[in-house]
């Protein structure tokens, strides 16, 4: 696709030296229809920009990438245009890596987008107010684990045990965790775990929406500077936040989604486990499905 891109540039380029017009392909309708130039403005771009922000946007349907390709060289040298010379969003993009497409959804004046390691971002979201519930906490509760983990576990918010202690999942519904990991042979150490939320809401409520689009870019950040392989979501908030839905855990469990590039796995909460054991069974498929997948993605 790029080389046909490239091709036709070159035949425009040619044709502009030549008759000093753009080139003019005939539309279905009959009418004309310009490709523009390389460096034409595109009519996209400000919306491009301006829709990035949400969670997982398209991202469940978009085709597979090979998260192993690296095409740094190729997004180098080529702009982001599509056959016509419209700009084509880069977090929808699936030729590039997916940690391109990620970073592309943190907006540009978020003072950590430009961050080199986990440990610049905490401290930002040690040191800033970004929303009422940073305010309140005991503790901000970053993330924690393996700074380069194929794996990463996404979780809600902090809950009390957390925010005293200042890391995620390790109250009662940590404990059930770690047991969860262990029984699929991963230690705590061996993952990353982090939430949406990195401040406890009060009395543990639902995330409210302006916490997420504060909170949720520096999720992004995280996972582009770990570059995890495969993510497990742990319950209804976590899955339907990374993958913009608002689904039911049962229809999105059981099967393998994609978050620009990355796949992803959804499961029940351990804190819902502890007060539905029925559902111990049906995570217990979910975490299979997991272990098998993360090692035919670390194995390749
Ligand atoms: N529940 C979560 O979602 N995250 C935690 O860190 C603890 C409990």
């Amino acid at each position: 696709m790029r080389t046909l891109l490239r091709e036709l540039r070159s035949l425009i380029e040619h044709e502009k030296a030549v008759y000093g017009d753009p080139l003019l392909l005939d539309s279905d309708d009959g009418r004309s229809e310009e490709i523009p130039s390389e460096d034409a403005p595109s009519p996209d771009a400000d919306a491009n920009a301006a829709g990035s922000g949400a969670a997982g946007s398209g991202s469940a349907a978009s085709p597979d990438p090979d998260p192993s390709s690296d095409s740094s060289d190729s997004s180098d040298a080529m702009p982001n245009q599509d056959l016509f010379g419209n700009e084509v969003d880069p977090a929808e993009d699936p030729s590039l890596p997916p940690w391109e497409r990620i970073t592309s959804l943190i907006p540009d004046d978020a003072p950590y987008k430009d961050a080199e390691t986990l440990e610049e971002v905490e401290s930002f979201l040690a040191n800033n107010v970004l929303v009422p519930i940073d305010e309140d906490r005991e503790n901000p509760v970053f993330g924690v684990g393996d700074a380069k983990a194929d794996l990463v576990i996404i979780g809600e918010a902090p809950g009390r045990d957390e925010d005293k202690e200042g890391e995620p999942f390790v109250g009662r519904a940590g404990k059930l965790l770690d047991k969860i990991l262990d029984a699929i042979n991963f230690e705590r150490e061996d993952v990353y775990i982090t939430n949406i939320l990195k401040s406890r809401p009060p009395r543990n409520r639902d995330p409210h929406a302006e916490e997420v689009e504060a909170h949720l870019p520096i999720l992004y950040k995280q996972l582009a500077l770990i570059r995890p392989k495969i993510m497990l979501c742990v319950g209804k908030v976590a899955g339907n936040t990374m993958l913009d839905r608002s689904s039911s855990l049962s229809s999105l469990r059981d099967k393998e989604h994609d978050f620009y590039g990355i796949p992803v796995i959804v499961t029940y909460h351990p804190a819902a486990l502890l007060r539905n054991p029925q559902w111990k069974r049906p995570t217990w498929e979910d975490v299979k499905l997991l272990r098998t997948r993360y090692d035919q993605l670390t194995e390749a």
